[in-house]
């Protein structure tokens, strides 16, 4: 027999989007429909859930494993279906908790054509108790919910946290620079969390987009791809770049690697119809990340740069990463671009002399160029 039947899924903040929920709650079928491939679901609607039915016990598994990434979800918790009568809902709840188990009984009806309400189904396992297997208590912290609707009830156990936050997709497209440092992966995973459908771009230290593309790149990107679903990723080499800023001092460099970033990013915003930049910059964790550099660097650049990871020490970050699942990809050895950088890079530089270096070192057309060897790849 089958432990479960279904997974009932909530999705907690998209009750505050009013007007909107429609089109969130679209989203997040959408989205679910597409992580949940393979695994056998079908969907059924509720007023304030979604109702993921299997065929398999193993689908229902793999489900249950890939809810626990997905933007949206507040909370989701295997469940049972049974007939709207006391006994057989009383039987469900049977299969899920047992011996040693100290429950407390939430029910409500969203069908209120049964000949009982939701008090009555608690007291009648009250009236049972002795012939259950576990015991009922107000105020223990595990839940049966039992939840009432006109095609059978929904007996549910063992409530798993979802990651909250939007569905992917709901807040618009963004263009993450993604590194191979610790960093870049968690403002990902926030950006994403945040409802923002996300392209990447890495610039590498490679000959060319294939080497980057057998990199630890895409092991990175597959963590990724668990929060936000197929991963797009533009490859761009570093190299014209580097060598058309040999000639300035070393130490403005980094800045001007920054401005040269954000401008390919945007550009590649552009072609992608993304309007916003995401980055896992935070405020002076490294001599680059001063305001007035982040200042000088980003001047004039249209999409808006958003830096999730603005207040977090590097400890709460590594933490994080740890969490997502992609610190130890991040922390292998690689050939990052930065890592070629100075050691007393320029702390406080001006808009004004980035724009003269930038344009003495005639980036706008080594832009141009490393775009036409710029490479994007999809991962499934
Ligand atoms: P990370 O751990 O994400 O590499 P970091 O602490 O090393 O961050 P920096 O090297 O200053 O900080 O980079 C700041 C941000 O700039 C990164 O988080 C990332 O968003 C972007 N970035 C840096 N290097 C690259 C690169 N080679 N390709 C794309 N984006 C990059
Ligand atoms: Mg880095």
């Amino acid at each position: 027999m089958k432990r479960y039947d279904a997974i009932v899924v909530h999705y907690g903040e998209l009750w505050l989007k009013g007007r909107n929920r429609g089109a969130f709650i679209g989203r997040l079928k959408g989205n679910l429909k597409d992580a949940l491939e393979g695994c056998g679901a079908t969907m059924v609607d509720g007023r304030d859930r979604i109702l993921l039915k299997f065929k398999s016990q193993r689908g229902l598994d793999t489900a249950l494993y890939r809810l626990g990434f997905i933007p949206g979800i507040s909370w989701f918790a295997p469940a049972i279906i049974s007939n709207n009568t006391l006994p057989a809902i009383i039987s469900a709840a049977g299969r899920l908790y047992g011996k040693g188990d100290v429950v407390r009984i939430e029910a409500k009806r969203s069908y209120k054509g049964t000949s009982f309400n939701s008090y009555e189904i608690v007291s009648e396992f009250i009236k049972r108790s002795k012939s259950l297997k576990f015991k009922i208590d107000r105020s223990a912290e595990k839940e049966l919910m039992v939840s009432v609707t006109s095609s059978g009830s929904v007996v549910s156990a063992g409530k798993m946290p979802g990651i909250g936050g939007l569905p992917v997709g709901s807040s618009g497209r963004a263009v993450v620079l993604l590194s191979g440092g610790i960093d870049s992966p968690v403002a990902a995973v926030y950006a994403m969390k945040r409802g923002l459908d996300v392209i990447y771009l890495h610039m590498h230290a490679f000959n060319n987009s294939k080497d980057a593309a057998a990199s630890k790149m895409p092991e990175i990107l597959k963590v990724l791809s668990r929060y936000g679903g197929k991963a797009k990723v533009y490859y761009a080499p570093a190299y014209l770049f580097q060598a058309a800023t040999l000639k300035i001092p070393r130490k403005y460099e980094l800045v001007l690697f920054r401005r040269f970033l954000y401008r390919l990013a945007e550009e590649i915003a552009g072609t992608e119809r993304a309007s916003a930049i995401v980055t896992g910059e935070s405020l002076g964790q490294v001599a680059s990340q001063t305001i007035g550099n982040m200042t000088a660097s980003q001047h004039g650049i249209k999409p808006i740069i958003i830096r999730p990871l603005i207040g977090f020490d590097k400890l709460e970050i590594i933490g994080m990463a740890k969490r997502i699942g992609t610190y130890d990809i991040s922390i292998r050895e690689y050939k990052d671009v930065c890592s070629i950088g100075v050691k007393n890079p320029s702390t406080n530089m001006n808009e004004r002399l980035v724009g003269r270096l930038y344009e003495n070192c005639k980036l706008d057309a080594v832009l141009g160029r490393t775009l036409k060897k710029t490479r994007a790849y999809v991962l499934p």
